[in-house]
Formats: structure tokens, sequence, C-alpha cells
């Protein structure tokens, strides 16, 4: 497991290098939306069911695994976490997750926020507006 402690560290040391916030938050704190949507994720990959990067990462062979809640079914090893990119400042990368809201921009004091939440191995990303942010900013 140390192993896999430190390829988490440093697949979520490339997140936070892009701005994303990482975060452990308990699982009884995550919104309904979140934990589903989390549940789902690991359950498409280990139900073989889940698209996969080159390097087919399985729960057979666990290792650290991200996925984004914009790509729902699509599963990439820590090196490939580029694949869950969005063109920044798209309408998709500005699509709130849970409520669907496009926000506006930091101009319009409407930005998305970029969240990371390591649930196991699962390092799940997600957009957010405002209101959607499943725990306060501090
Ligand atoms: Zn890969
Ligand atoms: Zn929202």
């Amino acid at each position: 497991m140390a192993d896999a402690a430190r390829r988490i560290s440093a697949g979520v040391s490339r997140l936070a290098a892009t701005g994303h916030e990482v975060r452990q938050v308990a699982y009884k704190a995550a919104p309904e939306w979140l934990t589903l949507s989390i549940v789902a994720a690991f359950t498409e990959w280990a139900e073989g069911e889940a698209a996969t990067c080159q390097h087919r990462p399985t729960v057979a062979q666990p290792e650290p695994v991200f996925a984004a809640a914009w790509m729902p079914g699509l599963i990439v090893c820590a090196q490939c976490t580029d694949r869950l990119a969005l063109p920044a400042g798209s309408v998709r990368d500005r699509t709130c997750d849970a409520c669907g809201h496009i926000c506006a921009g930091p101009a319009h004091a409407d930005p998305i926020w970029a969240k990371t939440v390591v649930a196991g191995l699962l390092v799940y990303q997600i957009g957010v507006c405002r209101d959607c942010l499943p725990w306060r900013a501090s």
C-alpha cells in the first residue's frame, strides 16, 4: 500500500499543480449526488464496464485510478490524467457537475470550482458552482 499511497500522492500533486483543490472528506459528509457518482464510477470500473486508458487499470491489480464527473465511464491511471481534461473555458469546462449550471466565470463572480475527492484508490474530480460546493471553502 505504500506504493499505492505514493502514486496517489504523485497524481494528486499533478492535479494540485493545475489549480485543483484536493481535500479528504468524511464519506458521510459528502452530498448524495457526489457519493452516488463515485460509487457508480467505481462499480462500472470493477465490473469491467468502464473505458480505461491504454494501461488498462483493473481492480484485480489495484492501483490508484482517476475519474471525472464530467466524463462518466472513463477510468485512467495516474499517468493519463490529461485524458480527463476539458478545453479550458469551454462550456463543458464551466458546467456544474451537480446542477448543470453553466458558470459565467470569475469576472462575473460566478466561477466554476474544481475539486478533487479521494475515495480509497479512486481519485474523483468534480467541477461545481458556488451553490453546489460539497464543503465550505476555507
Ligand atoms: Zn494510463
Ligand atoms: Zn451547481
